[in-house]
């Protein structure tokens, strides 16, 4: 098991298969990014990701996240699926690992029956406005119908949808309650994300609504109950009585939960970062394509991993990837 120095157990791994993407959203993505060609040499094959999840499945990953960037824009995408289902099936595997996705959705519709086979266990969709012309302002794109129409194909084929939303003062906040009342006839779960600060997106304090802030105005809408969080669960779940869905906060700024963090992350480059904040990588890739054992590697950054936030106390984002390329 991956245990760093703090007895934190580490059994969720988060791989990016891209930094490119079809949306430009302001907050992930820097203005002048420019994405990598389709497939550079210096990512991780198809097979170089089948091997390595295999050796963080054998070091006791349970659970899988593919991210990006936007994961399905990558061409071996449903490749990656059909390779790694084989460690979420019940039939072969005593204890299956969950393999997951989070996906801005546009291109969702193409996926379903990969999804289906993949026996994915759940779909984080991510979906910052109900607002048309707001999806645009945001994503510099015009794919909102796209996106709302994937987000019923996956409720009407029977997944668990997460919704995420990044809450951001003065652009999003006025949609709070709206999102919420998506809950009452749909069975989705709604996860309102505070604004992160990385490279190159214009993050500052007077963006950032905390959980106190929404908590206080979602209250002030509709009855609320609170519902039982899992472990490691970064989210703090609510419900409205009566609705079909649930929301919840997370908290990243205002309450960090990196006390009972069970996080790695590996980028589309094959660099692990023991934190989503950490200024460090190792890179495994290298490695891995030489021949060499990785899981010293792998051991000695989780041994090393910080107890907050990678480290940083004042929280200087400057020295960190900007969001896409390291994979959310
Ligand atoms: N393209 C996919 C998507 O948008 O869902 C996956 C990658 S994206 C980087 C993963 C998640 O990170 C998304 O839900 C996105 O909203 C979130 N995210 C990106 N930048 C963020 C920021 N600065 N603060 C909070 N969440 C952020
Ligand atoms: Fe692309 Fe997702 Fe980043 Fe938006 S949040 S730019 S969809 S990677």
């Amino acid at each position: 098991m991956l245990i760093d120095k703090f007895g934190r157990v580490h059994d969720y791994l988060r791989i990016s298969l891209t930094e490119s993407c079809n949306l430009r959203c302001k907050y992930c993505m820097p203005e002048d990014y420019i994405f990598p060609a389709s497939l550079p040499k210096h990512y991780m094959s198809a097979d170089e990701i089948d091997r390595i999840a295999k050796i963080f499945i054998d070091l006791g990953i349970n659970k899988i996240r593919l991210t990006g960037g936007e994961p399905l824009v990558r061409k071996d995408a449903k490749h990656i699926f059909e390779l790694l289902s084989k460690y979420s099936s019940l039939e072969l595997n005593d204890n299956p690992i969950k393999l997951t996705i989070t996906t801005n959705g546009i291109l969702v519709h193409q996926f379903i029956d990969v999804f289906k086979k993949a026996n994915l266990h759940s779909v984080n969709l991510s979906l910052d406005t109900l607002m048309p012309d707001r999806f645009e302002a945001i994503t510099k794109r015009n794919y909102f119908h796209k996106v709302l129409s994937n987000m019923h194909l996956l409720l009407q084929n029977n997944f668990h949808v997460k919704l995420n939303v990044v809450a951001m003062k003065g652009v999003n906040d006025d949609e709070l309650t709206d999102f919420i009342q998506l809950t009452r006839d749909f069975p989705l779960h709604v996860r309102f994300i505070e604004f992160m600060p990385f490279q190159g997106n214009e993050w500052n304090k007077n963006k950032l609504i905390s959980f106190k802030e929404m908590f206080d105005h979602a209250s002030h809408y509709f009855e609320i109950v609170a519902l039982e969080n899992e472990k490691h669960d970064t989210a703090k779940k609510f419900k409205v009585l009566g609705h079909e869905g649930t929301f919840a906060f997370i908290n990243t700024m205002s309450e960090p939960f990196c006390s009972d963090c069970n996080r790695i992350r590996l980028t589309a480059d094959g660099k692990l970062k023991n934190c989503l904040f950490s200024k460090g990588e190792i890179d495994l890739l290298t490695p891995l394509r030489n021949g060499e054992d990785i899981i010293p590697l792998i051991v000695s950054s989780i041994e090393g991993k910080h107890q907050k936030w990678g480290g940083q106390e004042l929280f200087d984002h400057s020295e960190n990837r900007s969001m896409i390329a390291i994979g959310g």
